[in-house]
Formats: structure tokens, sequence, C-alpha cells
């Protein structure tokens, strides 16, 4: 019998945790963080205790409660006993947070399965991040941590990367894994052999982003394997087709960057490795550098390990590092504490916010909105800024939205709003589910199920921890 368990993340944007049974071998495919589902009950100074193990994680409905799959450790700082594990394994689909980062309370035989680049970059997040509960993927420190144990290294998780053409075998399950197109590189759709026919979970994806033909390659594949259920994400089922695409958005920065006669500021998310390569497709183009942040550069030395993604060193002629004013305020070696800092001051591509006031026309600078407060340095006076993000959809987003324009406002700064969405639009996700034609359609990963019952088809509108059987 295969049956198919949701908890988390069903009826919201990620944070999505599916429980895949075949007879005996259990699976999850993602164990992600639910971020609306946390900002219900928690804020900055508002967070879930790592002193109470999985406590408050459990209580506010973070995470499920589900016999055998978490850490003995966390366990047991509730008071309940360490249990043996039966779940065969987590199959990833790629290093998004609301999909990723929940696998931290994951008991520690449960392997981890994801693509090589993903598992690159859940290094990068981890070299250049502080240890937290809720981001403990790759390895973990055993809970609760006493000051003796402080240097004591963290347990290990059993890691398995992939690639396209790789088939996984998890007993009497096989999983073929196909890169897709994502706003994250190393993303995955996956058909999956049960005893009863396949079943396809998409991940996240794209029909309008630099490397469709990848999602284009997963749709053949799914509709050949003739599936008996897909469970599809549909972030984004309730927009028609845009003209979005990372060549307009290319074309648009090119133009704004070029026009601007003073300093060019810009914001993507580095997990982004195409809006990364836009962007350096244009410094390059207009003979600017491109100013990162040394937490950038992490993630650029592991994209650059990735030949594939055709991206450049963090040493590139083309790319300057960032210092930030630390400690004494006088960049002076001493005041780096921070180990991905500190191990990169030797780099001879390393610029000041003083350096960059000389000269501005010379740079784009990529500056989080984090780091705003470096903009008293920069001075980018009547300058242009290009926000390459997604546009706020919450109350907190929008606060922090009000609070970036009152900076640019503070500079006269030139905002400019220029982005290509990571989730596959309405009218193209019924098309991909329709030419895949599966028997049965499991929508998760989004805020609007009904609007899928207009397919003609088996539509099942899943309920938080509901059980299907297929
Ligand atoms: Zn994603």
């Amino acid at each position: 019998m295969v049956k198919l368990g949701f908890f988390g993340g069903i009826k919201e944007i990620g944070g999505n945790k599916i429980l895949l049974e075949d007879n005996d071998t259990k699976i999850f495919l993602d164990f992600g963080m639910s971020f609306n589902r946390r900002a219900m009950f928690f804020e900055e100074y508002l967070m879930p205790r790592s002193a109470n193990g999985i406590g408050d994680f459990l209580s506010t409905g973070l995470i499920p409660d589900i016999p055998n799959i978490y850490r003995d450790d966390l366990l047991e700082q509730i008071g309940r006993k360490p249990e043996e594990t039966d779940i065969c394994g987590v199959i990833l689909s790629h290093a998004h947070a609301d999909h990723a980062n929940y696998i931290s309370f994951l008991h520690k035989d449960i392997p981890v399965y994801c693509g090589e680049t993903c598992k690159y970059i859940l290094e990068a997040v981890e070299e250049q991040s502080q240890r937290s509960i809720e981001c403990e993927i790759l390895n973990f420190k055993k809970r609760p941590i006493y000051k003796e144990e402080y240097k004591n290294p963290p347990i290990e998780r059993k890691f398995n990367t992939f690639r396209t053409g790789k088939k996984i075998k998890i007993d009497s399950l096989e999983i073929e894994p196909i890169a897709t197109d994502h706003s994250v590189p190393g993303s995955y759709g996956f058909i999956i052999h049960t005893s009863k026919g396949a079943v396809i979970y998409t991940g996240d994806l794209r029909m309008h982003g630099a490397n469709a033909h990848m999602t284009k390659n997963f749709i053949t594949a799914a509709k050949e394997a003739k599936p008996i259920a897909m469970i599809t994400e549909g972030t984004r089922i309730d927009t028609d087709k845009t003209d979005e695409s990372e060549q307009k958005v290319y074309l648009e920065s090119k133009k704004v960057i070029k026009d601007n006669k003073k300093l060019s500021i810009v914001d993507f998310n580095f997990k982004d490795v195409d809006r990364f390569s836009t962007f350096y497709r244009t410094a390059k183009d207009l003979d600017k550098k491109l100013v990162i942040s040394f937490k950038h550069a992490c993630f650029l030395e592991k994209y650059h390990r990735d030949k594939k993604l055709k991206t450049p060193d963090s040493r590139d002629s083309q790319i300057l590092l960032l210092k930030p004013k630390r400690l004494t305020g006088t960049y002076i070696d001493e005041d780096y504490t921070d180990w991905y800092i500190k191990k990169r001051l030797n780099y001879p591509n390393i610029i000041t916010a003083e350096e960059i006031v000389k000269n501005p026309t010379k740079y784009m600078v990529v500056l989080n909105f984090y780091y705003f407060n470096m903009l008293v340095d920069l001075k980018p006076n009547y300058g242009t800024y290009i926000h390459s993000l997604s546009e706020p959809f919450n109350e907190e987003m929008e606060i922090s939205y009000d609070r970036m324009h009152n900076w640019l406002k503070l500079f006269n700064v030139k905002f400019v709003q220029s982005h290509c969405s990571g989730h596959i639009s309405g009218s193209d996700l019924y098309e991909l589910i329709e030419t895949v034609n599966p028997q049965e359609v499991y929508p998760i990963h989004t805020e609007h199920p009904e609007m899928f019952e207009k397919l003609n088809m088996n539509t099942h509108i899943v309920s938080e921890g509901g059980i299907y059987k297929l």
C-alpha cells in the first residue's frame, strides 16, 4: 500500500513536509520551515527557545508530532525517551529554507539525499551564519550544550548527493531526480517509482527562467512515467502568464545603471545564481566592478566548484569584496572575529566604502537591506538602487520595505524594481499538469488549493496532517 501524508506548509507558501510510505518504506519529501506559521507566533525578539529543544516548535505546530523522526537529544530535552527512526531518508528538492531547514530536527540516522549543488549551497549558508537550532542541516550539536562541550565537534548527518541521470534506490523505492529551473541552482523534481506506480513531486519550479529547458525535460520524463499521482507546488496558481524573464531583468537593469551617473546599488538573493550572473554580466558590459560582501563570497566560491554554473571565483578581476566596519571601525585585522571574513582578509580584491566614494561610477555595489547602515559610508546621493527581489507579501516585509524607502529617500536614491519570480505562473502550471496527466493531483505550497479544481482531474485539497491512500 502507498500512502501520502502532508504536514505543514500545505495551504501556505512553503514549509511542507511530505511523508511517502510504500509498505514498510517511509521517506520524507522535503522537511522545511514555514515562514508564515513561524511569523504567527514569533518575531525578532520573541523566538522559539533552543533551551526547550523541539518543545516550542511542536507546541506551535511548526513541526508535526510524529513518532520516530526526531533527534534523541531534542526529545530528551522535553522529557521524552529517544526513539529509533523508521524513516529511510529525506529527499530534499532544493536549498531554500522553506524546504530544507527543519531537517535540523530530524533523527541523525535519517540520510539526506540532495543535488550536489544543493549541498554546496547548504555549506555556504553554514559557513557564513551562526549556529542556530533552526539551521543545523549538515550537522548538529547535541543539546543541551554545556560550557565544557562548546569545542566538541558537531555530529555530521549522512548526505548522499546526486545529479540528473542518477537513480536513488531506497529499499523498494526507486527515485529519479531531474534538475528543474528555479531561483536557486541544484533544484530538482522527482519521479518516485512505488509499488503502485510512479508518483511525481515537482519541488519548486518555473517555465520562464533562464533554464526553462530543464523544467521541460522534467515534464517530458514525468509524462512518460504515466504517474498515478502528482504532488505539485502552486505558489502562483492565481497568476496569469507574464512577460517576466531573466533577460528582461538584465536589459532593464543595464539601462538603468548605464543612465545613472552616480553610485549604483543592487540587491538580490545570492542563492539565485542566475541573478548573480545577470548583474555580473551587466558589470562587465558597463566596465564596472561588482562589489559583493564577504557572505556572498562564500556562495560564489561554492558555485565556482560547479563548472556547469559558469560563475567566476570570488577573486575574479571584475569582483571586489566590501570590507565591513567592525569593532574599532579602523579596518584593522583584529577587528574581524568571524572566520568567514578572517580567512579571506588576505584576498587582493578587498575594498572599503571610503575608496568607493572617491569614484562611485566605477562600481556596482550589491547591498542587502540588512546592511543599509553602510549607506552612511557609501554616500550614494542621487544614485540608483535596483531591488531585484520579490515585492513584500506580508506585514513584516511591508514594515522593512517602508524602512528601506526611508533610507533611499535620505540619500535621494532612485528606486527601481526589476525581478523575475522563481515560481511557475498559474497558466503555465495548468498546462504542465495537463501535459503530465497524472491520475490524481495533490496541490501543496499554495494559498489557493481550490484553484486546482479548475483542472478536469481528480484533485485532492489536502488537509494538515492528512493521510491519503494511493
Ligand atoms: Zn524554492
